[in-house]
């Protein structure tokens, strides 16, 4: 950009008054009566206010803008003397970056433009080092109202930058914080909540300032949140960690773990500052835990307890000669043994998922081989149930026998426990594209449409433990499913809904996919 020549500039037709120069600038903006009024015309009052002003940096450039003066605070802002700096370009001041943006050039072309250019920008002193500089720039007239030059003021607004820039990224990390963030004032009032507010709790910030914290908390926990305030409010500075239960917008109650920190004494702050995070999955998780070993050792020990009761069984049996008894307590003790054994293999076989340690040992066999032989097997261990098993096609894969084996017992066995006495069983083997599907169709209780997804999760029992009704830790179908995506297939279930009371079940089909060899 190429400024005018100096003969073609004339005042532009603003609301600033003309000025002679820069002195005559500062006098028009006086007050025109009192002390100043005796300097009126005095441009060595001036040049004296100008040269004692120590915080701004004031100096003068003809129409180039080459520097004719500079006072004492330009010297102390950019660490120039007027001596090294007179008759040079004022571009000596700016930054590299503005200098290729032409910002030198620009500034004075605003100025004669609009009559002053205000802005603020990066500068560099003489030992290179920046600051963030405030500017006012204006054109200087002479008495036929062409421009002269240019005066420039400017302040060293670094701290003031610095502070702002600092207030602007924790407000950033604040309002992109992942945890919330609210302020409470002494009494208990929100004063302030962050946007991830709206993702924890549901409300929007605005909704959620000026409702009172005590409220919200779950009637559980209000006393020990009320003490924890209290002990806070006693002691200026301090934090404390507390989990409690807070109202959602939709109503439910979400687990919180949060810090408070009492800086109601900070000026900055004035408030207590609480942080929180939604921790409800991890307190469920740590319930079903909870309910997982409760069950697990209730599972554990009914058989130990048969098992304590057989022996004893047949020590007395044996002391009393009776010996024709000892083969059935034998066979009984067989039985809790396997039951011990497959709730164990179950538990190792969890860990072994959880730890990503489950192995395969694959072998090529025929599925519908493997399909009689479990119906067989299992056939002669129930007699209250009828199993079919309809699989002419000999179908063959490569897969981990056993862990094939190990999920179609799993059906079964739940085929069995979960329908009533003298009902059908019936495994299919089909071809479904590049694949086998096998199904395993019952007729008894079902399952609701809701569950079908959960009940392949790891420790999932329908219904509430407090209202279970059979045995059982609900890590079949989670082993199940392991074994079967491990394979490259897919399992899954349909059933029409689960039986209320004595009603008579809907049945579920449990279907699972294998790749054949092709
Ligand atoms: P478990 O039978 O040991 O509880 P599973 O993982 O095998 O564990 O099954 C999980 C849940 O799925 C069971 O608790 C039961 O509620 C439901 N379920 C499984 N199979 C059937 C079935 N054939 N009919 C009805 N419900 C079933």
């Amino acid at each position: 950009m190429k400024l005018p020549h100096q003969s073609a500039i004339k005042r532009p037709h603003s609301k600033t008054p003309a000025h002679k120069d820069i002195y005559s600038t500062r006098l028009s903006n006086q007050p025109q009566t009192g002390f100043h009024e005796g300097f009126r015309t005095s441009d060595e009052f001036f040049r004296q206010l100008v040269e004692s002003l120590e915080d701004y940096a004031v100096f003068t450039t003809d129409i180039k803008g080459n520097i004719s003066s500079w006072n004492r605070g330009a010297k102390k802002i950019f660490g120039y003397t007027e001596k090294e700096l007179l008759g040079k370009n004022s571009s000596v001041l700016f930054v590299k970056q503005d200098l290729k943006n032409n910002i030198a050039q620009k500034e004075l072309y605003t100025a004669l433009k609009k009559g002053k250019s205000i802005g603020e920008r990066w500068h560099m002193r003489k030992d290179t080092s920046k600051f963030w500089g405030s500017n006012l720039v204006f054109p200087l007239y002479d008495s036929e109202k062409n421009v002269r030059g240019f005066t420039k003021v400017t302040r060293d607004l670094t701290d003031r930058k610095v502070a702002r820039d600092q207030e602007k990224k924790f407000r950033s990390v604040i309002e992109n914080s992942s945890d919330g963030i609210r302020l409470i004032d002494r009494n208990g009032k929100i004063t302030y909540a962050s946007p991830s507010t709206k993702r924890i709790l549901g409300y929007n910030p605005k909704e959620y300032v000026n409702q009172k914290i005590i409220d919200l908390i779950h009637k559980d926990d209000k006393k020990i949140y009320r003490d924890t305030m209290r002990k806070i409010l006693d002691n200026p500075g301090s934090s404390v960690h507390l989990t409690y239960q807070i109202k959602h917008k939709d109503g439910t109650y979400r687990w919180m773990e949060g810090v408070g920190t009492n800086l109601l004494d900070d000026p900055a702050v004035n408030a207590i500052v609480s942080n929180f995070r939604d921790i409800t999955e991890r307190k469920d998780l740590e319930r079903r835990k909870d309910e997982f070993v409760s069950m697990a050792s209730h599972e554990l020990k009914t058989p130990i307890t048969s098992l304590n009761l057989f022996t004893d069984m047949l020590k007395k049996n044996a002391q009393e000669k009776k010996y024709d008894s000892i083969p059935t307590f034998a066979k009984k003790i067989r039985q809790q043994t396997s039951k011990l054994t497959e709730i164990v293999n179950d538990l190792l076989d969890v860990s072994r998922i959880e730890t990503g340690k489950m192995r395969f040992r694959t072998e090529k066999f025929n599925l519908s081989e493997l399909l009689h032989d479990i119906v067989d097997d299992m056939q002669y261990t129930t007699h209250k149930h009828k199993i079919v098993c309809i699989a002419k096609q000999p179908m063959l894969i490569t897969a981990d026998r056993y862990r094939i084996y190990q999920v179609l017992t799993n059906l079964l066995t739940n085929a069995i426990k979960y329908s009533p006495e003298n009902t059908q069983i019936t495994v299919t083997l089909k071809k479904q594209k590049n694949f086998a599907l096998v199904s395993v169709a019952d007729k008894g209780i079902g399952i609701s449409k809701d569950q079908h997804k959960n009940i392949f999760d790891k420790l999932y029992q329908v219904g509430d433990s407090k209202e279970k009704t059979f045995p059982g830790l609900g890590m079949g179908l989670y082993i199940s499913k392991e074994i079967i995506t491990r394979h490259n297939g897919k399992i899954w279930v349909k059933s029409k809904g689960k039986s209320i009371g004595k009603k008579p079940g809907n049945g579920s089909t449990f279907y699972f996919t294998l790749p054949l060899n092709v």
